[in-house]
């Protein structure tokens, strides 16, 4: 008697028989012959185990146009890139986990111009002559913040840390224990300033923390006063931190540097959006910290970068530091963020930049917006769906104005048939993904994160989800 299973395995075509299948075929011309033989060889295997295993769906799949439709499918989720744009839904405007601020389309512009060409990163063109990647950008950030000089690196973290080992290292640093910060689980202000080789003094305590505790403190090992921003966190009630000025004064009479982490890299007043208490780096450098450092992809909007801005002295120690070549920036990132300071330079950036665009954005005209997209939404929705809007809170994220919500309309989308976390998961499923907020056991989109080019994608996700 014929065995059955032996039977269907004979039934599973030869690669050469899949390779003249119109899917194998245009793939072929698409990629290589080597990389299609390779799918097809392994798809083959995995049918053949299926069948071992006596799976349902392996025993209708054998023949070759089924095996050509499958293999479509694995070469779409094969080239699927691992990194992709998604739409983010939630409101949060510096989402770390999606890659913080979304570039303006100067910064896009400039990317493509820089990164298919050889460039004059390291080169003066009126000399002829080798140049330094960090004197490119020492001009325009001058111009906007005022300082003697500057220069880029990786992001916030490496600028602290080149910071601490160039002039601290083998002695102390003074920090107020209200500002010994963590943020997002990896950068932890102890744990940075112990690797750069500094010494930790901290003075004060947790809420209260005064000049005379930085006084008490200086010894002749101390190196420099660090005042860090608490970021994603707020100290209320009972609380004292001296201030920046006080900082300075006691710094400079005993000889001594006072830098500052101002964390985000907030660049302009928004205290007209309600955001007051994150320091404005101009404002810092004139108040008289001889350095600061910030992130470039938080509330700068740029790529993800760190910049070091003060006294000359300074950062010149900072650039001969055989570190600066661990932690430099590429091409790409020169590019972007140039382009990005440009917006601020040409006093453009409330208009150019994305994530300025998403925080000055009105409680009226993000209202509109949402009504006018849940008409079209219920419009097309499937039966059973409802879409209501209500008010909510859009927040800025990347650990900046922890308590500072902005006044948002959300759209509440629910569907007879699908339970909140059913549409949730469907949305991330969709090409692009959409993410968006679950609360109170609802499915709610802050049009305030999504950019106007990405409504269409959105609703046609949002459809598919639903139905
Ligand atoms: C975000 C932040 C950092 C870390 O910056 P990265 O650019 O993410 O490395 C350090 N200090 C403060 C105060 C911050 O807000």
């Amino acid at each position: 008697m014929q065995d059955p299973l032996q039977e269907r395995l004979r039934r599973i075509p030869a690669v050469d028989q899949m390779l003249l299948q119109p899917c194998a075929l245009r793939w072929m011309a698409r990629t290589s012959r080597g990389f299609v033989v390779s799918e097809i060889q392994k798809l083959l295997q995995e049918t053949r185990e299926a069948l071992r295993l006596d799976d349902a769906r392996a025993v209708r799949a054998v023949d070759p146009e089924a095996l050509d439709a499958a293999l479509e499918e694995r070469f779409t989720a094969r080239l699927q890139p691992a990194l992709r744009p998604v739409i983010n839904a939630t409101g949060v405007i510096l989402h770390t986990n999606l890659g913080r601020a979304p570039l303006s389309p100067a910064a896009r512009d400039r990317l493509s111009s820089v990164s298919g060409q050889y460039t004059n990163l390291e080169y003066d063109l009126e000399s002829g002559d080798r140049s330094h990647r960090d004197r490119l950008l020492e001009p325009l950030i001058a111009a906007i913040l005022g300082c003697e000089s500057s220069v880029v690196v990786n992001n916030n973290a490496a600028a602290v840390f080149l910071v601490l080992n160039t002039l601290a290292a083998g002695r102390e640093v003074i920090v107020s224990r209200g500002e010994l910060i963590e943020i997002g689980g990896s950068f932890r202000l102890p744990d940075i300033l112990a690797r750069s080789g500094a010494i930790l003094r901290e003075v004060g305590t947790t809420n209260k923390t005064r000049i005379q505790d930085f006084e008490n403190a200086i010894t002749p090992q101390t190196a420099l006063l660090f005042r860090a921003h608490p970021s994603n966190y707020r100290i209320r009630g009972f609380t004292q931190r001296p201030e920046l000025s006080e900082l300075v004064s006691l710094a400079h009479s005993r000889q001594l540097p006072l830098v500052e982490d101002i964390g985000s890299g907030c660049l302009m007043d928004l205290g007209r959006f309600g955001l007051r208490e994150e320091p404005i780096a101009g404002e810092s450098l004139q108040t008289g910290a001889d350095l600061i450092s910030f992130s470039c992809d938080k509330l700068l909007g740029g790529p993800q970068a760190g910049i070091i801005a003060g006294a000359a002295r300074f950062v010149s120690a900072i650039r001969r530091n055989p570190l600066m070549r661990v932690c430099r920036v590429e091409k790409l990132v020169y590019g972007a963020l140039e382009a990005t300071l440009q917006s601020y330079r040409t006093g453009r950036a409330f208009e150019e930049i994305p994530v300025l665009r998403m925080i000055s954005l009105t409680a009226q005209e993000i209202q509109t917006r949402s009504r006018r997209f849940a008409r079209k939404l219920g419009a097309k929705a499937p039966e059973g769906t409802t879409v209501t809007s209500v008010k909510g809170e859009s927040v800025i994220g990347g650990g900046s104005f922890p308590d500072c919500g902005l006044p948002t309309t959300v759209l509440a989308v629910a569907c007879a048939r699908s339970s909140p976390n059913e549409i949730e998961e469907r949305l991330r499923a969709q090409d692009p993904p959409i993410v968006a907020r679950l609360e109170e056991n609802r499915t709610l989109i802050d049009l305030r994160t999504v950019l106007p080019e990405q409504e269409d994608d959105l609703l046609r996700g949002l459809l598919g989800a639903l139905t």
